[in-house]
């Protein structure tokens, strides 16, 4: 609301400007009446295999990313896409103008920091081992020297490489590397905790260990350049916050371990 408050002050700006400058006001006011209909649309990159963040349900992509990347572009009266990639691709996609913002459940990390901006933090996460019941595996201490699975260009992937005499397999789904533990083909799988839950859910003879392996903030990536967005951005996600619309949104994916 606020936000649409802004953008109408900034179009009536820009008419008594050009009205200034060329005195034809006509023109200026039909054209912002047009601008209203080619709304611009905001371009989310995703790699809608991480529910309950993004994940597909028929044709559809939903999940608390798509709809609360949706809710930020109704903030800013833009018109909203997905574009499905591989998560690795998303990054280059948003530093290169392909998407306008990189929603998917990523964590915000120095290295990425060199590649894009990050908004503020919309949701804490942590990562998780999951193993097999009956595994000697009982905490991050004990996978020195197991075969641990992971998401390929992940947090997971980064803090298993660094894991002692870890043999690490890379897959391209989180999914995948869950199959590839029920099949004992590795010795767990280190995966972002709601994801986690998720997929053990669906699979049988798999557990979460209760000690979690690092604690992460998940927040929308940006283009470098485009400071402006970072803002219209930063606003959106602060009024879902205040109007409680993206806890709604949370609720929705994530039911409370009590329910
Ligand atoms: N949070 C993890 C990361 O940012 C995993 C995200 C994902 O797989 N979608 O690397």
């Amino acid at each position: 609301m606020k936000m649409k408050k802004f953008i109408s002050m900034l179009m009536i700006a820009a008419c008594v400007c050009s009205m200034a400058a060329c005195g034809s006001k006509e023109s200026a006011d039909s054209e912002e009446e047009k601008g209203g209909e080619e709304k611009k649309t905001l371009i989310m990159a995703t790699n809608a295999e991480f529910p309950p963040y993004e994940y597909h349900e028929g044709d559809d992509i939903v999940g608390i990313d798509a709809e609360m990347a949706a809710a930020v572009a109704g903030e800013l009266g833009m018109d909203f896409k997905i574009e499905d990639m591989a998560f690795d691709s998303i990054i280059p996609a948003v530093d290169s103008g392909k998407a306008d913002i990189g929603v998917a459940g990523m964590t915000v990390t120095e290295d990425r920091l060199q590649n894009v901006n990050f908004s503020d933090t919309y949701a804490k996460a942590t990562q998780v081992v999951i193993v097999k019941e009956g595994s000697d595996i009982a905490g991050p201490d004990d996978l020195t020297g197991k075969k641990v699975g992971v998401q390929l260009g992940t947090t997971g992937d980064i803090y298993a490489s660094d894991i002692k005499d870890a043999e690490v397999e890379q897959y391209n789904k989180g999914f995948e590397a869950v199959q590839a533990l029920t099949q004992e083909k590795i010795d767990a799988v280190v995966i972002d905790g709601e994801p986690a839950k998720e997929f053990v859910k669906d699979a049988k003879g798999l557990k979460i260990l209760d000690e979690a392996f690092t604690e992460e903030e998940y927040a929308i990536a940006i283009a470098k350049d485009n400071e402006e967005l970072l803002e219209q951005i930063n606003g959106a996600l602060k009024s879902l916050k205040e109007s409680g619309k993206l806890d709604e949104i949370v609720a929705k994916y994530i039911k409370s371990d009590a329910e």
